[in-house]
């Protein structure tokens, strides 16, 4: 579809579906839609529209933001939640008296200055606000473009981000920009809904391709989850009667300081150590499971096998004690340990 094709289709579609009556809707000026899409970041429309009637009645002006003790600025914000948002409003208003004479900026780069607004912010307030052609891309018209063009891939990733940001910018028309960006938000936020867009009602249906494909759900792209490496770990319980056999771990590197089985990279390893030992039964697997860390996966294999009598045998090795499986003991443990003896009562 043409790009003016498409403007159209989504104009025609605000024009009778898109909302019109918000607070900041009404007496527009680039003051009040940056204070609104700010508010508006990460927040429903409905929990933004009280807090901005608050907000826009205690600093009506950029001139009473600046002046206004943060605090002041923060206790209008409880609630919102993201207070780099409050900070950052406040600062910027300062920093609009200080170098353009309180007059909100007209240039894109200008506004882009000021803490707390990106490329897409910017945009939307200069389209809305004062009808400069300019594209935006927050995140509910990422997934409308990345639906419509099938573009694959996660949008943090910057190629797929420029991507959008080129489609974004060639479908932004140069006349009624304001409407086509609230028209571009409210589409996202309505019908290109997260999970199960409304596409019967879209005007956009007859040339999305996600549509087409019957592939919505997958667009846009998930973030790539990391793929963790395994690592293999065997643990030898050895029990005598009710108690078992634990070692202190060295104070660094995994666990480090917390108690913990017999533990070796491999069986053989472990079925070499307990050979020491005076068995009356060979080691049978207990337990076997995975732990995950932050960068790796540990396999886990539990070993069990018991001893006859503490007394006789040696226990030369430093920082190991014999627990009792009945007692709460105020040992450090890590959670597989923990498990593992949980398993054992
Ligand atoms: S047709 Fe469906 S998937 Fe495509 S833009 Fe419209 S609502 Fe989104």
């Amino acid at each position: 579809m043409h790009s003016d094709q498409f403007s159209d289709k989504v104009l025609t579609w605000f024009d009778k579906n898109g909302r019109k009556h918000l607070p900041w809707q009404q007496d527009i000026t680039p003051y009040r839609v940056w204070i609104s899409e700010i508010m508006l970041q990460q927040t429903q429309v409905t929990t933004v529209i009280p807090y901005y009637q608050r907000f826009m009645q205690r600093f009506p002006t950029i001139h009473s933001l600046a002046t206004a003790p943060i605090d002041d600025v923060l206790h209008h914000w409880t609630g919102l939640g993201y207070y780099a948002r409050a900070r950052n409003l406040h600062k910027a208003a300062i920093q609009i008296v200080e170098d353009h004479t309180g007059v909100f900026p007209e240039q894109i780069e200008n506004v882009m200055a000021l803490p707390g607004i990106g490329r897409s912010t910017a945009g939307a307030i200069l389209s809305i606000a004062s009808g400069q052609s300019h594209p935006i891309l927050d995140g509910n018209v990422k997934r409308v473009l990345a639906r419509y063009f099938a573009i694959e891939g996660w949008p943090g990733k910057k190629p797929v981000e420029n991507a959008l940001w080129e489609k974004a910018s060639q479908l932004t028309p140069t006349k009624r920009t304001g409407h086509y960006t609230q028209a571009m938000m409210d589409l996202g936020a309505t019908l290109c809904t997260r999970s199960r867009p409304k596409c019967d009602l879209c005007p956009l249906q007859q040339s999305c391709l996600a549509y087409a494909q019957g592939r919505q759900s997958e667009f846009p792209g998930k973030k790539p989850k990391k793929v963790l490496p395994a690592k293999q770990a065997h643990l030898m319980v050895l029990q005598c009667a009710n108690r078992v056999w634990m070692q202190q771990r060295p104070p660094a590197g995994l666990w480090g300081g917390l108690w913990s089985f017999y533990q070796q990279d491999t069986q053989h390893a472990v079925f070499e150590w307990s050979k020491y030992w005076n068995l009356i039964d060979t080691p049978t697997q207990f337990d076997a499971f995975r732990h995950t860390f932050s960068h790796f996966h540990l396999d886990i294999t539990v070993w069990h096998c018991h001893i006859r009598d503490v007394q006789t045998h040696f226990v030369t090795e430093d920082n190991s004690r014999w627990v009792a499986l009945d007692e709460q003991e105020s040992i450090g443990l890590a959670a597989p340990t923990k498990r593992i003896l949980d398993a054992l009562r």
